[in-house]
């Protein structure tokens, strides 16, 4: 990856650039599953 402060590229595995010592960055957190649809209540059947 490439240093987001100096621009220094180096390995992936580093936490750290080796240059700057700027933590590398971090992959975006994968986001929160959506909250599902409001589940049906069982045995609430809506007449008409
Ligand atoms: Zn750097």
């Amino acid at each position: 990856m490439i240093c987001t402060n100096c621009g220094t590229q180096f390995e992936d595995g580093n936490a750290f650039c080796p240059n700057c010592g700027t933590p590398a960055a971090q992959p975006a957190p994968a986001p929160a599953p959506a909250p599902a649809a409001a589940q049906p209540q069982y045995g609430y059947a809506p007449q008409p």
